[in-house]
């Protein structure tokens, strides 16, 4: 078995592919020198060798002397031997597992500097400052690694004591920086770090260089155990057992004078994608001091400034030769890995050398410019640019977000569910009305609730953004939001409002209405603080746009949204919706005027009133029919006929104000309509009076719908459009109940057909959102054109949890991993899936071509479309703002389907 592998030499025998023997850094190492990329010559020891000795305790007798025999190879190819008095090597170890576990595992630098080397390194580099400073660099950090950590002295904290001493030197000297110690001053330090490792390790730091090296080796295949390091593996489901490579290689100095320098970049800008080498460099520094922070490190070119460091020198200008090179190579790297790489360089009197490189991590929008631009340059296919974009990446683009800068300076105070994706900042409000009050006075406000209902709908809209203690992913808030993409956090079970004083407290801090908040509803982080945002435009978006044109390309699974209105209607259409899967006509009646009529038509308990309340609603209905069928025509829109949980909809009995006016409006006394609040209370509204079943008590609101569904069809086609309208019925669980409402359109339909003289082309579905629907699709298929899945409310009767409760304990089904994902989230597809797999087969037996679509939230969930796409629907229906995720999805299914 082979266990060392030479790299950067004349022989160079490992490659990209054998990350996992070589770990990461020891490919792309190998790899780099097979290109004839300048990297200093090395070798790396393999996993394998990590996991022997973890085992064994010991490194074999077999492989110390190929490591050996390795050493002897590099030591000839530069003509320089470690522990050369005259000629002395120093060297690098590093450690590099498969996967890159950043600051995880551990690294020491300048191996092989003694007391007998020095003079010698001295002579031959003429620099004595610049050899006591690597000394210094090389006691501190293996004091720390190799002598501390490594012997398991955890507790002494040999580093921190070293740097106090650096820094009372430094005090005392009257500087700030590292580098302008005097070679006096240097000396001195070593003395005192050495007299300090002795007294607090009980060890003298040693001066042989087999020893500094063997440890050095010894401690990263240690720090493979290390706590940090075991930590970091469970969280990120890494195996404990890959163990990590080590990279011994020749050290190439940046810390040489003023022509050597270092620096970090990456070969495009990371946050924008823009086809620029993107960077930082320091002159005369090691590579630790570009990440330490110690010294502020300096742009590489012109694209690299920011504001701070408009007027600092850049590589580009002070190493003109080593900026082409690098130029070279970052092209170099891009032809070869076909993808953004993160690079590390030094250069030693004006010679540049590449110490590692791998794949860049980015941000949306760069990953999406990044990948379509590949794709231009003909590095990758169409098919590639949809796989390295990811639906995070999306998500990200859309929405203003928290300015991650300030983030990192701020903690949050809560956090909660992140119910829609994005950032907001507002001053805090606890009613629609103050929300709605205080919007007009032009302020921005984020509107804090227990829950929100559809009276509320006019506060959310102003608010910025909004904030419930209770709910779940797919609660009224969360949903609502999601639709406009508004930035919202739900189930913050944290939040203690008393609406009287209009104050929040929040682990013991109080807040009164006004105070500002910051939202970063992407991860359900509650600031109380006013943050800044970083605004998105992405529907202009070259790169976006280029994107979702190859989606299109690849998708089979159509995409339809969830929409009640011609602005969302519109919206959907440039966002690529092929047509309205779900418009929810409850949510039609927002309105407040509206809102007015259905709750007349509620509270009503004779049939001639009903009636009267609901045919107010006759015109409004008719015209957001025409409005949203002639937007879409001649895609299909989906309307649902009205499914409004009771509660949602009805007034509280102690709003006083409204009840008044109502009981005005209806002509009868406030205390009858307290009564009939009372008597309409249920228990459990989910499962209450709502859908079909409201409509088969009260059979005028399925004709006034149907009505007004027709009548603006009938309309449009005189007009000479193509609506194309398709009559939902919710919460069947019954075919019987499908027939009796199908019925009743019918109905409607002929008068309408006779009215107008003309045949119109309509369709009577049905949703399925109940497990006994499900269970006898088979029947509901011989009566409906259409299924589509409600998951929402099919997830709510499945599971037996409300989904307006469910914030409020799933957290504990987190913590004792009952449940990995909210299942309101993410399709169940184990339970919930089975049963929807057994709807479409017992349905598509009846009906080969039943059309069937989801429009419940799950419709623009990667996992639950990638099931939708595997079972066969022939669309997903989700939010407007989802569309383009579900479009990438579909587009990564198929793709993945066909190889
Ligand atoms: C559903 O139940 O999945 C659905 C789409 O309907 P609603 O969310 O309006 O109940
Ligand atoms: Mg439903």
């Amino acid at each position: 078995m082979k266990y060392v592998y030479l790299f950067g030499s004349d022989i160079t025998e490992g490659n990209a592919t054998q990350f996992n023997i070589l770990g990461g850094k020891g490919a792309n190492l190998a790899e780099m020198s097979n290109l004839n990329i300048p990297v200093p010559p090395g070798f790396t020891i393999s996993t394998d060798v990590c996991n022997l000795f973890l085992e064994e305790k010991k490194i074999n007798q077999k492989i110390v002397t190929k490591i050996e025999k390795a050493l002897g190879i590099i030591e000839k190819n530069i003509n320089k031997k470690l522990g050369d008095v005259k000629n002395p090597l120093l060297l690098s170890v590093r450690s590099g597992a498969k996967i890159s576990m950043p600051g995880m595992m551990e690294t020491v630098l300048n191996i092989g500097l003694t007391t007998k080397t020095i003079p010698g390194l001295i002579k031959k580099t003429n620099d004595e400052k610049f050899v006591y400073d690597s000394y210094r660099r090389l006691i501190m950090m293996y004091a720390d690694v190799v002598m501390e950590k490594a012997e398991q002295k955890n507790d002494v904290g040999i580093r921190e004591k070293l740097e106090k001493i650096l820094e009372k030197l430094k005090i005392k000297r009257k500087i700030k920086k590292d580098s302008d110690l005097s070679t006096s001053d240097l000396k001195d330090l070593i003395i005192q770090f050495k007299k300090s490792i002795k007294r607090n390790l009980g060890e003298e730091f040693p001066d042989s260089c087999s020893k500094q090296l063997w440890g050095a080796v010894e401690a990263v295949f240690k720090s493979w155990n290390g706590k940090r390091a075991i930590q970091y593996r469970t969280i990120e489901g890494i195996p404990h057992d890959w163990g990590t490579a080590v990279n011994v290689q020749a050290m190439v100095f940046g810390n040489l004078g003023q022509n050597s320098g270092t620096g970090v970049a990456f070969t495009r800008n990371p946050s924008n994608g823009a086809n620029k080498l993107y960077g930082e460099w320091l002159e005369n520094a090691q590579g630790e001091d570009v990440v330490a922070g110690i010294r502020t490190p300096h742009p590489i070119n012109e694209s690299s400034k920011t504001t701070q460091t408009k007027k600092d020198i850049t590589l580009e200008d002070t190493f003109p030769n080593a900026y082409k090179k690098l130029i070279l190579i970052k092209n170099k790297l891009e032809r070869h890995y076909k993808d953004m790489q993160d690079i590390e360089f030094t250069i030693e009197a004006d010679k540049l050398w590449m110490l590692q490189t791998r794949t860049g991590k980015r941000t949306g929008e760069a990953a999406i410019k990044i990948a379509v631009d590949l794709n231009h340059e003909k590095l990758i296919q169409q098919k590639d640019v949809i796989s390295r974009v990811s639906a995070k990446n999306l998500d990200e683009i859309m929405h203003p977000k928290v300015n991650p800068e300030m983030e990192k300076i701020h903690t949050p105070i809560e956090i909660g569910l992140p119910a829609s994706p994005g950032g907001a900042i507002g001053r805090i409000v606890f009613s629609a009305q103050d929300a709605e009050k205080w919007h007009k006075q032009n302020k921005k406000v984020i509107l804090v609730r227990h829950e929100t209902s559809p009276e509320d709908v006019q506060g959310m809209h102003v608010s910025e953004g909004i904030l419930t203690a209770k709910g779940g992913m797919t609660s009224h808030a969360a949903l609502v939001a999601r639709g406009w993409g508004k930035a919202c956090i739900v189930g913050c079970s944290n939040l203690n409002i008393d609406l009287q004083n209009k104050t929040l407290t929040v682990n013991d801090k109080k807040y009164k209405q006004g105070d500002w908040f910051t939202i970063n509803s992407s991860e359900g982080l509650i600031y109380d603080k006013k943050l800044s945002l970083v605004k998105s435009n992405f529907i202009e978006n070259k790169s976006f746009i280029e994107l979702m044109r190859i989606a299109n390309k690849f998708k089979k699974l159509k995409v339809r949204t969830n929409a009640d209105n011609p602005q969302d209607a519109n919206l959907s259409k440039k966002l690529g919706a092929e047509g309205i899967g779900l418009c929810r006509t409850e949510h039609m009646f927002f309105d407040k005027k509206r809102i007015r009529s259905v709750q007349k038509m509620i509270l009503s308990n004779d049939k001639n009133n009903r009636k009267k309340a609901i045919m107010e609603l006759l015109p409004y209905q008719k015209n957001d029919f025409y409005k949203i069928l002639k937007t879409m025509a001649p895609m299909p829109v989906t309307i649902r006929l009205l499914d409004p949980p009771l509660h949602e909809f009805l007034p509280s009995q102690k709003n006083t104000k409204l009840i008044e006016s109502l009981a005005e409006n209806m002509e009868i006394t406030p205390k009858k309509i307290v009564n009939r609040i009372i008597d309409l209370f249920e228990i459990n509204p989910m499962l209450g009076h709502r859908g079909c079943r409201l409509a088969i008590s009260f059979p005028e609101i399925t004709e006034m719908q149907a009505e007004a569904i027709l009548m603006a069809t009938a309309k449009l086609m005189n007009e000479g459009f193509r609506p194309n309208p398709e009559i939902m019925i919710p919460l069947i669980s019954n075919i019987n109940e499908f027939n009796h409402q199908k019925a009743l359109i019918q109905k409607i339909a002929v008068q309408i057909e006779e009215k107008y003289k003309i045949k119109i082309k309509y369709k009577i579905g049905t949703m399925i959102e109940l497990p006994r629907a499900c269970l006898t699709a088979d029947t509901i298929a011989e009566s409906a054109d259409f299924f589509s899945f409600g998951t929402n409310d099919l997830t709510q009767t499945t599971f037996g949890f409300s989904r307006d409760d469910i914030g409020s304990f799933i957290q504990d089904y987190f913590d004792n991993n009952i449940l990995s994902n909210d299942p309101f989230k993410t399709l169940d597809i184990n339970g919930v899936g089975l049963l929807i797999k057994l709807a479409v087969q017992k349905g598509r037996k009846i009906n080969e071509t039943l059309k069937i679509g989801i429009c419940g939230e799950h419709g623009g969930d990667p996992k639950s479309i990638e099931f939708c796409n595997d079972i066969g629907l022939n669309y997903v229906s989700c939010s407007p703002y989802r569309i383009p995720i579900a479009r990438l999805s579909a587009a990564k299914n198929s793709i993945k389907l066909n190889v």
